[in-house]
C-alpha cells in the first residue's frame, strides 16, 4: 500500500478534495489553453513513442526533483529562477517519505536538480535513502561545491550519475551565462568527481554562443572520461528574459543535426525532437514526455508536467496537500495534458517526426499551446502546408480568459495596465 507523504501542519482535507478531480479544478488559463489544442488525439492517429505514451503511464519513469531553490550561482537562463532557499521547502523527513513513495510506485530514476542540490540540508540522507530503495539517482550540479571528500563519499552511493553544467568551452562563453569564475570552479568539480571514478556527464545548454564551441566541449568531456550531453534552451524561469538573445539560429540547428550525426555518443536528453522536422529522426524519444513518462517536483512541493513547465496555471498539485500518487494519477492538469490535441500542427506533414515540439516553449513564448513550436524548423518554408496560417501571439480564447482571470474588482485588466 502506498505510504502517504506526511506533512506537518496539514490534514488530509487537501487529499480528500482530490478524490473527485474535475475540470473545475483546472486553472481557467490552462483549461482554455488545452481546449484550444482541439480534439484529443487517439492512438489510431499517432505513431512512434506517442502511441505508447498517449494517456500516460501508471508511474513516471523519471522524476525530476528540484530539491531546493538555494544556489550559489545566478545563471541568467536558470529554468527555475533559483537563488535563495524558499520558505516551504520540503523538510528532510518529508523528502525521505517522498523517496519511499516514489520507490513504492516503481519510479525508475530520480533526477535531482535545483538550485544546487548540495545546498539542501538533508541531501545526504535523501541520496542514501534512494540507494537503500534501489532508485537510480542522477544529480545535476554546478560542480562548484564538490570537494574531494564529498566525491569519495558519493562514490559509496553508486549507482549514481552526475551531470556537471558547462554552458561553453571557454570561460568567456560559460561565465557570461553562469557567472564570473564558474568555468574554472566547474572544471575543478569535474576533476574531483572523475578522480573518484564516478559516472559523469558534462551537461551543456545549446546557445548561439556555445554552438561554435561544441567540438571543444566534446573534448573537455572526453578529458574527464565523461559523456557530453547537449540540451535545448527553454524560455522558462530567468530563461524567458534571455531566450530571444541566446537561442540558436535555424542555420545553427541545421548544422547541429549534422554534428550530432558525426557524434553518435553525444546525449541530447531527447530535447531536440522538434529538429526531426528537418526530415531525419534523431535517436531517442520523439515527443514530449511531460506528464506521461516524467514530471517535476519543485522545492515547495509543487508538481508540474516537467521542469521547464513551472507556470502556476499548470501546477498539477502540491505535496503539502496530496500524495504524489494522487497527483500523478488524478490531477486534472495531467489528465488534460495527456489528451492534448495537435493544435496548429494538425495536418503538418512532419507531425509524426516532430509532434508539435515543446509545449513549455510554446507557452512561455506564445502564451498558447495551440501554436507551432516557436523554433519550428519549417516555419518559413513556402511549401509548408501550414506556412500560410496566421498565428497570433495569444490564442483568442486564451486571451479572453487571460484578461478575465486577472481582472481587478473595478474591471480593469491588470495584465494590460
Ligand atoms: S508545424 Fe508543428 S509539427 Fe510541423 S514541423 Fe512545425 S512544430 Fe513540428
Ligand atoms: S514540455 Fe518541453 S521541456 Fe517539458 S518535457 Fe515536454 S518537450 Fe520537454
Amino acid at each position: 500500500m502506498t505510504q502517504f507523504v506526511q506533512f506537518l501542519g496539514r490534514g488530509r482535507s487537501g487529499a480528500k478534495s482530490c478524490e473527485r478531480p474535475g475540470p473545475l479544478a483546472l486553472h481557467p488559463l490552462a483549461r482554455a489553453a488545452f481546449a484550444e489544442t482541439g480534439k484529443p488525439l487517439s492512438p489510431a492517429q499517432v505513431s512512434g513513442s506517442q502511441r505508447f505514451l498517449l494517456g500516460g503511464l501508471s508511474a513516471p519513469i523519471t522524476v525530476t526533483w528540484e530539491i531546493t531553490a538555494a544556489c550559489n550561482l545566478r545563471c541568467v537562463h536558470c529554468l527555475s529562477s533559483s537563488g535563495k532557499r524558499r520558505p516551504r521547502e520540503l523538510t528532510t523527513d518529508q523528502a525521505l517519505a517522498l523517496v519511499d513513495e516514489l520507490a513504492e510506485m516503481q519510479v525508475f530514476q530520480i533526477h535531482f536538480g535545483g538550485g544546487e542540490p548540495f545546498l539542501y540540508p538533508g541531501i545526504w540522507r535523501v541520496l542514501e535513502r534512494c540507494r537503500e530503495r534501489d532508485l537510480v539517482m542522477c544529480v545535476s550540479t554546478n560542480g562548484t561545491l564538490i570537494t574531494s571528500e564529498r566525491a569519495r563519499r558519493l562514490a559509496a552511493l553508486e549507482p549514481i550519475y552526475f551531470q556537471v553544467s558547462l554552458d561553453g568551452a571557454t570561460p568567456e562563453t560559460n561565465d557570461r551565462i553562469r557567472g564570473q569564475g564558474a568555468f574554472q570552479r566547474a572544471l575543478r568539480g569535474l576533476e574531483r568527481l572523475a578522480a573518484a571514478n564516478l559516472s559523469l556527464t558534462v551537461n551543456s545548454v545549446l546557445t548561439r554562443y556555445s554552438f561554435p564551441e561544441l567540438d571543444r566541449l566534446y573534448a573537455i568531456a572526453r578529458n574527464f572520461n565523461a559523456k557530453l550531453r547537449v540540451t535545448r534552451l527553454r524560455p522558462s524561469g530567468r530563461g524567458r528574459a534571455v531566450w530571444a538573445e541566446l537561442h540558436p539560429t535555424r542555420e545553427q540547428y541545421r548544422d547541429f543535426v549534422a554534428w550530432l550525426r558525426e557524434h553518435p555518443d553525444v546525449l541530447t536528453a531527447d530535447s531536440f525532437f522538434h529538429l526531426n522536422a528537418f526530415g531525419e529522426r534523431l535517436a531517442g524519444l520523439d515527443m514530449c514526455g511531460a506528464a506521461t513518462a516524467t514530471c517535476c517536483i519543485c522545492p515547495e512541493g509543487e508538481v508540474y508536467p516537467c521542469a521547464f513547465f513551472q507556470a502556476p496555471e499548470f501546477e498539477a498539485g502540491n505535496l503539502h496537500e496530496q500524495s504524489f500518487r494522487e497527483i500523478w494519477q488524478r490531477s486534472p492538469v495531467f489528465a488534460f495534458y495527456r489528451q492534448m490535441g495537435a493544435g496548429a500542427c494538425s495536418g503538418c506533414l512532419r507531425y509524426d517526426l516532430c509532434h508539435g515540439g515543446c509545449p513549455a516553449t510554446k507557452w512561455f513564448v506564445l502564451q498558447s499551446l495551440q501554436g507551432r513550436d516557436p523554433e519550428c524548423v519549417l516555419a518559413d518554408s513556402p511549401t509548408h502546408p501550414l506556412a500560410a496560417k496566421q498565428e497570433t501571439p495569444y490564442g483568442a480564447i486564451t486571451a479572453a480568459v487571460r484578461c478575465s482571470s486577472v481582472t481587478s474588482q473595478d474591471g480593469a485588466c491588470q495584465e494590460e495596465a
